[in-house]
């Protein structure tokens, strides 16, 4: 039998993380049996569905490198369909019309139905009630569509959110009466935060947007998602995209909830960015920082990647490049005022900036070995200990009390901004 997913997200909000999981783990399933993942928009509902989140549900699926084999398609176009099986129930006499609508009445059996996860669940019908098939505004309900689509697109197995355990049952019923044969059915588990209640805003992010815009690579995200509730064995956590669809075995999730780890999540991008080659970063960080404005279109790609390499071990997110270090690319719009207060506004610290000033001036390179010779020398000269001077610089120069290593530092930012910076320094900083 070949294996046929589907991932039929509503486009009713952004592409909500526990749904891309949810896509993931059909698109990994479907890659490792060699199947054929199906994209269905389930767009039925025309006052709550919006292109803008379609639009988001593309590209949060793209971000991922999600890509459908067939769709997608839209349940809105396929009216006639759901109207032609309503109308064959009406015909054999299993539905009845009601008010406009059509109604299945459901007798009272035991339904059972495989989960891969669970195994066999059973249900009794008695438990609810009949089902709306067709609503009276000529519209299929959820479980009479989904059915009848994942019925006619051959699906084999049914892979989505526990949420929907209690509608399989009565689409097991729908199955039945309209002589469709079974799909393997498995619910996993939902996402929950901290709190261990379902994952919500409260909680932080919880679209792919929002972690994309942030600056989590694709492939750690991918990475952290296919390891929430499913491992690869051996205790590993790091594992590219290529070996967890080789890896991959969807009887292993866990049937737990999975709880959102924000912390495993940011130290599994900063092991992918520190695996970025660094001219690669550099290319990432140059379409945030063009977007903000930080960055001319005609940048400097051996500067950036000058930048990147240094800061590449001391990033979370991509968003740390604007966030704290963005004295690459402009003056200290701010200066930590605690640093400030330590290490600049002392006795002597400005006249010590003003006569560094001078002498950085006269270099004929400002390699980063030349600048760090020559701030040795004057320091020895002054008679100082090197950190005397050394965190002043820092603070005059990045407007942090840390930064990444200080001579390479001032290196990439250049001659003519480095000595521009000590001398606001050394004239206004000192005064606050
Ligand atoms: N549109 C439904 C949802 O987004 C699909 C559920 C299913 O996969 O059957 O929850």
């Amino acid at each position: 039998m070949s294996v046929r997913v589907r991932f039929a997200p509503s486009p009713t909000g952004k592409l909500h993380v526990g749904s891309a999981r949810t896509a993931l783990f059909n698109w990994l399933f479907a890659r490792h049996e060699q199947g054929t993942f199906i994209l269905r928009i389930e767009d039925t509902d025309q006052k709550r569905s919006n292109p803008e989140f379609l639009k988001d549900i593309y590209a949060s699926l793209e971000f991922l490198g999600i890509k459908a084999d067939e769709g997608p398609l839209f349940q809105s176009q396929r009216m006639a369909v759901y109207q032609e099986h309503a109308q064959r129930l009406l015909k054999e006499g299993k539905a009845v019309q009601r008010d406009g609508a059509v109604m299945f009445p459901v007798s009272p059996q035991q339904v059972t139905f495989k989960d891969l996860l669970r195994g066999d669940i059973t249900v009794d019908t008695t438990l609810f009630e009949n089902l709306v098939l067709m609503k009276s505004d000529g519209t299929p309900t959820y479980n009479f569509a989904c059915v009848v689509d994942d019925a006619l697109m051959k699906i084999s197995h049914v892979i989505r959110g526990d949420d929907h355990i209690a509608n399989t049952p009565k689409q097991v019923v729908l199955y039945r009466a309209m002589d469709f044969p079974l799909p393997v059915f498995a619910h996993i588990p939902l996402i929950v935060g901290a709190d261990r209640a379902r994952l919500s805003k409260r909680f932080g992010a919880t679209s792919v947007d929002e972690y994309r815009q942030v600056g989590y690579l694709p492939d750690a995200f991918f990475n952290y998602l296919a390891l929430l509730g499913w491992a690869p064995g051996g205790n590993r956590e790091m594992v590219p995209p290529s070996e967890i669809i080789q890896l991959f075995d969807l009887t292993r999730v866990r049937k737990a909830a999975a709880q959102f780890d924000q912390r495993k999540l940011d130290w599994l991008n900063s092991q992918y960015i520190k695996q970025t080659p660094p001219a690669k970063l550099a290319e990432l960080l140059a379409e945030r920082l063009i977007a903000k404005g930080l960055l001319p279109t005609s940048y400097d790609r051996t500067w950036l990647t000058r930048v990147a390499a240094v800061v590449q071990d001391r990033m979370r997110v991509l968003e740390d490049i604007e966030e704290e270090h963005v004295f690459f690319f402009q003056d200290p719009p701010e200066y930590q005022a605690e640093a400030v207060a330590q290490h600049v506004r002392r006795d002597g610290v400005a006249a010590h900036l003003l006569a560094l000033r001078e002498r950085l001036s006269g270099l004929a390179n400002f390699e980063t070995a030349t600048v760090e010779e020559a701030t040795r020398a004057f320091v020895a000269e002054q008679g100082l200990q090197p950190k005397e001077l050394i965190h002043p610089i820092r603070v005059a120069v990045t407007g942090r009390a840390v930064s990444p290593p200080l001579f390479e530092t001032m290196s990439i930012i250049g001659k003519e901004k480095v000595l521009r910076r000590l001398e606001y320094a050394g004239t206004q900083l000192v005064a606050g």
